[in-house]
């Protein structure tokens, strides 16, 4: 019964309010083989949890805020049959995140900010459930943290996927046996403590893809606010060009690069598995989508561009690097004890540059810290540039044919150029450019290169 399972993961705009929820419900029942149903928190709500986890507000503050979260959900609740039982349940979560906010004004803690923010997908996917039961669907509400697994890094959890397949597969895939629509939660889970984790900022999409790939999906379908993936971001371009279909390698590129629309690890489980990933919109389904397979027919020299801001760029020279081996084990063994994952490398003779994320950790707190520069310092120089943003160009084969990077380069000349990075994949080429010009020059690439 389940062996063309699909898993279908909607966005914070998707279930924005009763509207928007109602065209997941049409989504979900025109697809037989659609099972599983997985929500971000209604549109907003992230960011006002977050914000009610960093400590910083008065009681003033954290009263507006409550109301907002009330103003949301209640909104959904009126348009359903009985709201009373209903609004009780969104009290006993927002009194709760009332407490914890006062706790976290005393001494804030990622622990605390991923069991604040959790309280907002569990409040979307219940009541996306009493809507699908509202239409007469059978919906069962399912608690994502009984089989999600990942380790203790609070605000950018690890997961755990041995352990999640198999506890997915004791108590997800038997209720889903059951007939029903299985509604859960994205972005949140637990570690082995039974402690709410999350896997960091737009997570659902990861989620998904991990639950597909723990229950052998055949295929994950993630519904947004746009029509599939476009050329670049189209609210950037209006007139960036619907891809009907990219290759994981493809995709992943344009997601490590900035392309908001898939969580930077979504194609990760779905590669391993070989799931095909399908990206759509809830509100306009039959303006069809993007296919993400292991292989395509087209392998353009380039696909799409993508931009990401708040880019860091870190230069560490020391003279003593001149002939001398062990250098850059020493730098990257200090960004490995930070868990830093480092974006763009460039070395010369005595210094090296690296670009790091302003970093997508639950808690929004940049994690480049004052501790993990002195531990640099203590052996080089360290220099850090801020307000910069990355433009990358994501093709195929673009190391293997004369003229790519000509004409790459031909369309930015008038910028200066921070950093390039180039060759490590054929897949991509990055310039790290001012925060200032970076829109202009990623239209300007984006004209150049992939329109007519
Ligand atoms: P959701 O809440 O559904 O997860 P997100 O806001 O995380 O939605 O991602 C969807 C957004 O991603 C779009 O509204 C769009 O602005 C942005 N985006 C960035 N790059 C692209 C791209 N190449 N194609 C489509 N959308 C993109
Ligand atoms: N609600 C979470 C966020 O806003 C996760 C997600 O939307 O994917 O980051
Ligand atoms: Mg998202």
């Amino acid at each position: 019964m389940l062996e063309d399972l699909d898993i279908a993961k909607f966005g914070g705009t998707s279930v924005a309010n009763y509207a928007a929820m109602e065209n997941c419900v049409k989504v979900v029942t025109a697809n037989p083989a659609t099972r599983l149903v997985v929500v971000s928190a209604c549109a907003g709500v992230t960011n006002i949890l977050v914000e009610l986890a960093s400590g910083s507000c008065r009681s003033e503050r954290l009263e507006e805020l409550i109301g907002k979260l009330r103003e949301i959900h209640y909104a959904i609740t009126a348009c359903l049959p009985s709201p009373e039982p209903l609004n009780q349940r969104i009290e006993e979560h927002l009194r709760l995140v009332r407490d914890m906010a006062n706790s976290a004004s005393m001494e804030r803690s990622d622990n605390l900010t991923d069991y604040i923010v959790s309280n907002g997908e569990l409040m979307s996917s219940f009541l996306i459930t009493e809507v699908f039961r509202q239409k007469g669907y059978q919906a069962e509400w399912f608690d994502v943290r009984k089989v999600l697994r990942t380790d203790s890094c609070y605000g950018r959890a690890n997961p755990i996927v041995e352990v999640t397949a198999s506890l997915c597969q004791e108590q997800l895939r038997p209720l889903m046996e059951q007939g029903s629509i299985v509604v859960t939660q994205g972005f949140i889970a637990s570690n082995s403590e039974g402690q709410t984790t999350t896997l960091g900022r737009g997570g659902s999409d990861y989620s998904a893809a991990l639950l597909g790939e723990a229950l052998a999906a055949k295929t994950i379908s993630i519904w947004t606010d746009v029509p599939g993936v476009y050329t670049t971001d189209p609210r950037l371009v209006p007139h960036a060009m619907p891809i009907p279909e990219l290759t994981y390698l493809e995709a992943a590129e344009m997601a490590t690069f900035g392309a908001k629309i898939l969580h930077p690890s979504t194609l990760l489980p779905a590669v391993r598995r070989g799931i095909p990933v399908y990206v759509g919109s809830s509100r306009e389904p039959e303006r069809g989508g993007t296919w993400v397979r292991p292989s395509t027919d087209s392998h353009p020299a380039y696909r799409a561009v993508a931009l990401r801001k708040n880019q860091t760029l870190i230069v560490l020279s020391s003279p003593r690097m001149v002939g001398v081996s062990g250098f850059l084990a020493q730098v990257f063994s200090v960004f490995a004890k930070y868990r830093r994952s480092v974006d763009l490398v460039s070395t010369s003779e005595v210094s090296i540059a690296v670009t790091l994320d302003a970093g997508t950790n639950t808690s929004g707190i940049p994690d480049i810290s004052e501790e993990m520069l002195n531990e640099l310092r203590a052996f080089c120089h360290v220099k850090v540039e801020t307000g910069l943003s990355l433009v990358a160009i994501i093709g195929n084969d673009m190391s293997q044919s004369a003229g790519i990077v000509t004409k790459a380069f031909d369309s930015i000349d008038h910028y200066a150029v921070r950093m390039i990075c180039y060759g490590a994949s054929s897949h991509n080429l990055c310039f790290l450019l001012d925060s200032k010009v970076a829109e202009q020059a990623l239209k300007e690439i984006h004209q150049h290169l992939l329109e007519n």
